[in-house]
């Protein structure tokens, strides 16, 4: 007899081809989805890699087309697929563009879904994810990561980025080691998930104040955990997908290579401007990278990290050790 989890990747395995269909296959799907696929210039080769989908604007789409299949409601409902409200039932997705999420081994255990349109008079959220399941944990997952591993490995190294969008985009601009974390801030496990494949991750956050917070964030969770992290912040108002298409694929693989910083510079250039003109901005600053580098667990790295540091702050070496081993000391 099959386990529920089996049964949900099963369902849901059925729902990604119905929504792969709906897109190819319906004129609506057609019209809406593919059109806006096309706009966003994703081409029939990497909607196929990525198994994406549409989900017709009605309430029974799925729903009705698995019934009868001979799915159960039991397990639709159990995979996140549909809404139970007493007596009723409807789709969770309808209207949207539809990006399966895979698990390690390529299956689908959930999915994001897109408006095609945001409508500033409705309140409809710009995605709606799948729920927590058996099968889909976010914070244990990342988007993207059956699609890159291989390329994770032969690169020995790890884009993160923010959304679904981006992971398709730097595919299309031939950049394939990327993963995204959802919208959902970086977990322990999903760093973990990284470094089995490699232990250097490049954050690159969209240019915009949750993006540069979302990155802070990022540095210190990964130095934790002993991997090397550098840090790439794209101009106001762009993310990893607007940018690479206004780039195209050449340039915006050397924007990479020129533009990666390590934590330190970046912190630095985050505070920099401010601290020429003001000590108050640059003893900030000094506190700010004395607590990443106090994160990394390899007294070898601090080393020489702390050097770097010194340098480019123009402070004494020692002031900077002293400082983080206070901090080393608290931790313990
Ligand atoms: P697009 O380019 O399609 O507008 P994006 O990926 O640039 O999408 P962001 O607003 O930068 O969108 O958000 C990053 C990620 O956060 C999204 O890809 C999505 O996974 C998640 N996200 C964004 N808005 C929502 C929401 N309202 N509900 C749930 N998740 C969301
Ligand atoms: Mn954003
Ligand atoms: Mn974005
Ligand atoms: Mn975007």
């Amino acid at each position: 007899k099959q386990s529920t989890s089996e049964s949900l990747l099963i369902v849901l395995n059925h729902a990604a081809e119905y929504f792969h269909q709906m897109l190819k296959e319906t004129d609506e799907g057609r019209s809406v989805g593919l059109s806006y696929f096309r706009e966003r210039g994703f081409n029939e080769k990497i909607i196929n890699e990525f198994g994406l989908g549409y989900s017709l604007d009605k309430w029974d789409g799925l729903y009705k087309e698995a019934l009868q299949k001979g799915y159960q409601e039991e397990y639709l409902d159990k995979a996140g697929l549909i809404i139970k409200k007493e007596e009723k039932a409807y789709d969770r997705f309808r209207g949207r563009v539809m990006f399966p999420i895979h698990n390690v081994s390529g299956k689908v255990i959930a999915f994001g879904g897109r408006v095609i349109k945001l409508d500033p008079s409705k309140k409809q959220p710009k995605y709606v994810n799948s729920p927590e399941t058996e099968v889909y944990h976010k914070s244990k997952i990342l988007y993207g990561i059956y699609q890159a591993k291989q390329a994770i490995r032969q690169f020995d190294e790890c884009y993160l980025v923010e959304g679904y969008t981006d992971v398709i985009s730097m595919h299309m601009s031939d950049v394939a080691n990327v993963v995204a974390s959802s919208g959902t801030s970086l977990t322990d496990e999903q760093i973990r998930l990284i470094s089995r494949y490699t232990k250097n991750i490049t954050v690159l956050f969209d240019g915009d104040a949750a993006g540069i917070k979302a990155a802070m964030r990022g540095i210190d969770m990964i130095l934790e955990k002993g991997l090397n992290v550098k840090v790439l912040v794209f101009p106001e108002g762009e993310d990893p997908d607007s940018y690479s298409q206004k780039l195209g694929t050449e340039e915006f693989k050397k924007f990479l290579k020129e533009n990666a910083t390590d934590f330190v510079s970046y912190k630095l250039k985050i505070y920099s401007e401010e601290a020429k003109v003001s000590p108050q901005a640059k003893a900030d600053s000094i506190k700010a990278i004395v607590e990443s580098i106090a994160k990394i667990p390899d007294p070898i790295k601090r080393t020489v990290y702390t050097q770097q540091a010194a340098t480019h702050l123009n402070v004494d070496e020692d002031l900077l050790i002293a400082e983080e081993n206070k901090l080393i000391i608290q931790k313990r």
